[in-house]
């Protein structure tokens, strides 16, 4: 049961506190919104940015819990620290606490540098909460890397966009997923596109080559080309591969002022999702008018949550 006097870490006690002081910001998070040490603490934490946050979706039983076991297996034995955040539409809360470790992620519970958690989607299709969002924000100000893993049903994978450094779509083989994605113009998501077991040689390398068509045809044309990568994450076979594209797109994050101009972007939307699940689209639009005093995402969050509750 969660209790609304839930104690708040400051940022320093969370590098240092072990995953135990993490799973009780979490539960924070959830049970505080709008606490001003609460908003302090995240705003600090979203200043304090560290990991670089790769997002993974795509359908269910594509293969992205056996894609993440083998990058976090591969990060622990680059000696970096890693956690993972799974947003599971199936998922229910219990009493407002975070779901405990997923099943099908397994990781060893002596090893303080992995942290692995399993939160409820927002909606059916997978959606990410505020929740989600705020956890994020604390885990990637923590550990070395990051990775998100949502289930893509239909136009919910753009919500991966809200947190993701690098987004990953995963297709599995000989599915009709790349006709399905660019029907539904999800082609525009990914940084990166992930053709997955790779061993089931022959219709692996046959999605592959539908997607890299279905990617000619949507045109592309910015500065990053999308790389399609087949892999198998059950024998390993095109792992290096998919971390020389993202270690690739981090470099392309990296010129100029990219990387910050995304999360930039990412911190106004946010801003207005808190909003618009809160307010509806009426109180987005009342927001609008609304002068806030500078400050972070979740101080501004805060603030016209005040305002349009006092209105
Ligand atoms: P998720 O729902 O996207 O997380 O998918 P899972 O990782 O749970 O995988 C779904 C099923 O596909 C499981 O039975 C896995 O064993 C299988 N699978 C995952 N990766 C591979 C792979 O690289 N090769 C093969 N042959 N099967 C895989």
């Amino acid at each position: 049961m969660s209790s609304s006097r839930q104690s708040i870490p400051t940022l320093e006690h969370l590098r240092t506190g072990g995953k135990r002081t993490m799973a009780q910001a979490l539960a924070a998070t959830e049970a505080r919104r709008g606490a001003p040490e609460l908003v302090a603490l995240l705003d600090e934490a979203t200043r304090a940015a560290k990991a670089h946050v790769l997002g993974l979706t795509g359908p269910p039983g594509v293969g992205k819990s056996t894609l993440t076991n083998a990058l976090v297996r591969r990060a622990r034995a680059e000696g970096e620290t890693i956690a993972v955040l799974a947003v599971d539409p199936s998922s229910r809360r219990t009493g407002g606490a975070l779901l405990g470790d997923r099943a099908r992620i397994q990781t060893d519970p002596e090893d303080r540098g992995v942290f692995v958690r399993s939160m409820a989607a927002r909606d059916r299709l997978g959606g990410l909460s505020d929740d989600a969002v705020a956890a994020i924000v604390l885990l990637r100000a923590v550990y070395d890397r990051v990775i998100v893993e949502t289930v893509g049903v239909g136009q919910s994978e753009a919500d991966i966009d809200l947190v993701a450094d690098t987004v990953v779509l995963c297709i599995q083989p000989a599915s009709g997923d790349s006709l399905q994605f660019m029907k539904a113009g999800v082609m525009e998501l990914p940084d990166i596109i992930v053709v997955t077991k790779s061993d089931m040689a022959d219709v692996a390398r046959r999605a592959a080559a539908d997607v890299s068509g279905a990617l000619s045809l949507a045109g592309g044309g910015g500065a990053w080309r999308v790389p399609v990568i087949r892999l198998s994450a059950a024998n390993g076979e095109g792992l290096d591969d998919f971390a020389t594209a993202v270690a690739h797109h981090r470099a392309h994050l990296a010129e100029g002022d990219r990387a910050e101009t995304r999360r930039a972007a990412q911190e106004l939307r946010w801003v207005e999702e808190a909003v618009r699940i809160r307010f509806g689209t009426e109180g987005l639009k009342r927001a609008r008018g609304i002068t806030l005093p500078a400050g972070g995402p979740f101080a501004r969050e805060a603030a016209l949550a005040a305002r349009l509750t006092h209105s």
